[in-house]
């Protein structure tokens, strides 16, 4: 089968795309998948720094496309995920050095001749140049947004884009929901996200405060701290990518067991005292 190329795009920046790709790739490879992530923020890389792999850059994406060397020279090996590689973006070129066509190019490349399962575009912030070359290769794509309005509204409008580049059915992806927020009436909730972008919701990664330190030393959160809450969430991503039905809960699979303990204990409890009571969520 060939392999899959997704664009992992937002419209707002700072809303995780990036630690989403670093992520979402390790945990492919885990599942056994060849994975390539790359970077296409020219100019502003850090899927590099956020990797742990910045100190093996070589070449890079624009080296690759002006054919100054070989994809296979460019592509850097995860320290510790087998199967997971980098396509490091330049630090001091420009969007502008890119066309969309070349890196329709390079992805049917990195297919066919690297047999590569998952291609993964992490994609600048903003809808200029760098969107446009980020979309080119890409089959589908996974859009990140938070629960901020402001960073809803851009994915909406990201949508747009998408569906006019035929890029018909994005996935969503809702990072850093803060149940306690939400609960607060602070925060949107999934489904009201949902129902304003009306595209299917691929999985909820929880705020969870393990991922700025392990972003901060190189460290993926999926490799070195397993049972955490977003890393399980991004496992759990993974596997719905691989094909498999995994019911999507906001409160993430540990959490979920213990929220379903307490409801069946509150409901022991009021059928006691003879009341009935829906189950909230
Ligand atoms: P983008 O690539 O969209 O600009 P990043 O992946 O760089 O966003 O993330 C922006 C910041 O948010 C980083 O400091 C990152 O560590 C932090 N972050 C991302 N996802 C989460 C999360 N689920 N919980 C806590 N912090 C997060
Ligand atoms: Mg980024």
């Amino acid at each position: 089968m060939a392999g899959k190329a997704y664009v992992i795009t937002s419209g707002k920046g700072g809303v995780g795309k990036t630690t989403l790709t670093a992520n979402l790739g390790a945990a492919l490879a885990l599942l056994g998948k060849k994975v390539c992530v790359i970077d296409t923020d020219i100019g502003l890389k850090n899927l590099d720094i956020v990797m742990g792999l910045e100190n093996r850059i070589v070449f890079d994406l624009v080296d690759v496309i002006e054919n100054k060397c070989r994809a296979k020279q460019a592509l850097i090996k995860h320290k510790k995920a087998e199967g997971l590689y980098l396509m490091p973006a330049s630090q001091t070129r420009s969007k502008d050095s890119v066309e969309p066509s070349q890196m329709k190019v390079l992805i049917k490349k990195l297919k066919s001749e690297e047999q590569f399962d998952y291609i993964l575009i992490d994609s600048p912030a903003g809808i200029e140049r760098g969107f446009d070359n980020a979309i080119a290769g890409a089959d589908d794509a996974l859009v990140v947004t938070t629960s901020e309005v402001s960073a809803i509204r851009d994915a909406d409008r990201v949508i747009g884009l998408l569906q006019a580049a035929e890029i018909y059915e994005p996935k969503l992806i809702i990072n850093r929901l803060a149940l306690d927020m939400v609960r607060m009436g602070k925060m949107m909730d999934e489904r009201d996200i949902i129902d304003i972008l009306s595209i299917s919701l691929l999985g909820i990664v929880p705020e969870d405060e393990n991922v700025i330190p392990s972003t901060n030393i190189g460290d993926l959160l999926v490799l070195n701290l397993t049972d955490s809450k977003a890393a399980g969430a991004f496992k759990r991503i993974a596997r719905r990518l691989e094909g498999e039905k995994i019911p999507i809960s906001p409160w993430g699979e540990s959490e979920g067991i213990i929220a379903r303990l307490l409801r069946a204990f509150k409901f022991r409890k009021n059928e006691k005292s003879n009341e009935k009571e829906e189950e909230d969520v």
